[in-house]
């Protein structure tokens, strides 16, 4: 394990065996193992102070799922040839209440992946204050291309296997990458047909005519603008009129574009996993919604037509800047995890970048974080900065249970408040554990003390 920057103390010689453990253990899942790493080393202190929570092996027990699960999911395209995908869910801790978290269909997709999310969420989930554990799941199913009946065939296959262990009081996933409103739909009829139970809780992410929240939609990308905007005003400033460049062009990267834009942001950048767009206008919202949610299109779709203003740069495949080589303030990354390496942040620090905050799950690799600390970057963890999306899961979840529906305002209010709530616990548990401006350590230190305590208080289970 790296240098840790907590001191040399019980806690931090308590946590390189456990560390190493935990390597031993899961051979070959790098993102997972690097998702442990960096929330193991935060918690030196805390594990210092509270000696408690050593003798009962709540670090070790945080790093094992409570149940992983894996499936074979069998389906047929338009043709009639058959094709096998895996499919898994990783129940990880419900400690603070049901497992939730989302589903991703990509062909990256593998058991690491999953645990990597499943084990963020766990955090992410107790940082909203609401009553949701942790788990997170998906498969190497590619969506992309595929006709609507072929996904249909392919979310009816995979909910056959996956209902059984679903439940509103048990487990409640959600969307992630390639999972949007179209596969929520297909997901949530098959659970309904087999179960033959309208149960509206099982399953966030639903359409606003039969279940879903308002704004659920928005909510991961309005709260990482929303949790900017706090780190900001905490450090005396605002959005007014700052450079942004935003990653990704999916459910997160086209809300936090909105949301900048509202707060008087302009917003230079997108891109997708073929390349990039650089419109120095701002880009045109409507028209990268046209593209991306109507036509199902491509950056550069959004490019070609938008004409002059806009410039599209294919990735080079040799891993350089992208879109961060473009001067701004501000940059959201809302694509996908490791996403922004150790040159993309020189050249975002050598440029001036104030703050850095994460729409994506871990899209900052570790050495990248820690040239933006170094460089007194403001720099928001995903595990704060992006759970708007999972805390208005939450409120879908409690709208379903009255049989309620909010107005777009009164749910928008409520994630803003949320945003508020998390943004106060990380910058007030950093501050407590003589980190100030330190989000890394006040979400993961903030995020564990709560699993830990509900872990302690409902014994060895
Ligand atoms: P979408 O599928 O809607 O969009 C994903 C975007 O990221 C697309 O533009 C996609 O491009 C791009 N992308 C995916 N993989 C790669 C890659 N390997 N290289 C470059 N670009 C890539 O997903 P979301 O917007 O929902 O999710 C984005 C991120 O936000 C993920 O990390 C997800 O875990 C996280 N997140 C999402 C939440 C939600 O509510 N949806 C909640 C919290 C976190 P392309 O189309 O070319 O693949």
């Amino acid at each position: 394990m790296p240098t840790s920057p907590a001191p040399a103390d019980t806690g931090s010689r308590v946590i390189q065996p456990l560390y190493a453990e935990v390597l031993r253990r899961n051979p070959g899942e790098t993102e997972f193992l690097q998702a442990v790493r960096e929330v193991l080393e935060s918690l030196g202190p805390v594990l210092t102070q509270r000696p408690e929570l050593v003798d009962a092996r709540i670090v070790e027990r945080i790093c094992e799922p409570e149940r992983q699960l894996i499936f074979r999911v069998p389906w047929s395209d338009d043709r009639g040839r058959v094709h096998v995908n895996r499919g898994f869910r990783v129940e990880f801790n419900s400690s603070l209440g049901p497992y939730k978290g989302g589903l991703r269909f990509h062909p990256s997709v593998n058991l690491g992946i999953v645990k990597f999310l499943g084990f963020e969420q766990v955090f992410k989930n107790a940082l909203t204050g609401m009553p949701i554990g942790g788990g997170k799941g998906g498969s190497d199913f590619d969506p992309k291309g595929r006709s609507d009946a072929e996904v249909m065939r392919f979310c009816q296959s995979f909910m056959t296997e996956l209902h059984r262990h679903l439940g509103e009081y048990t487990d409640v996933p959600a969307g992630d990458i390639g999972v949007g409103g179209r596969e929520i739909g297909y997901l949530f009829g098959q659970y309904k047909r087999i179960t033959n139970r309208y149960e509206s809780g099982v399953l966030t992410g639903k359409g606003v005519g039969w279940g879903g929240a308002q704004a659920r939609t928005e909510a991961t990308g309005y709260g990482c603008v929303m949790f900017t905007a706090e780190m900001l005003r905490a450090r005396g400033t605002d959005l007014d009129g700052r450079r942004v460049a935003v990653s990704g062009s999916g459910n997160v990267a086209l809300y936090a574009i909105e949301k900048a834009q509202q707060l008087g942001a302009k917003v230079l950048t997108c891109s997708d996993s073929g390349g990039y767009v650089v419109d120095e206008k701002g880009i045109d919202l409507p028209l990268l919604k046209e593209v991306k949610e109507t036509s199902r299109g491509r950056v550069a779709d959004y490019a070609r037509l938008r004409g002059r203003d806009a410039t599209y740069v294919p990735h080079d495949g040799n891993g350089g800047p992208g879109p961060w080589q473009v001067p701004c303030e501000v940059a959201l990354p809302c694509a996908t995890q490791n996403e922004l390496d150790e040159g993309a942040a020189a050249v975002l620090v050598r440029n001036g970048v104030q703050a850095v905050v994460e729409g994506a799950n871990m899209p900052t690799t570790p050495e990248a974080v820690r040239l933006f600390q170094d460089a007194d970057v403001a720099f928001g963890p995903g595990k704060a900065a992006n759970a708007g999306g999972v805390a208005t899961s939450a409120l879908e979840m409690q709208q379903n249970a009255s049989r309620d529906s909010w107005t777009f305002a009164h749910t928008e209010d409520r994630l803003a408040e949320i945003m508020r709530h998390i943004h106060d616990s990380c910058h007030d548990t950093a501050e407590r554990y003589g980190a100030p401006f330190n989000y890394v350590i006040g979400a993961n230190i903030a995020g564990f003390e709560l699993v830990a305590n509900a872990m302690l208080a409902q014994g060895l289970i």
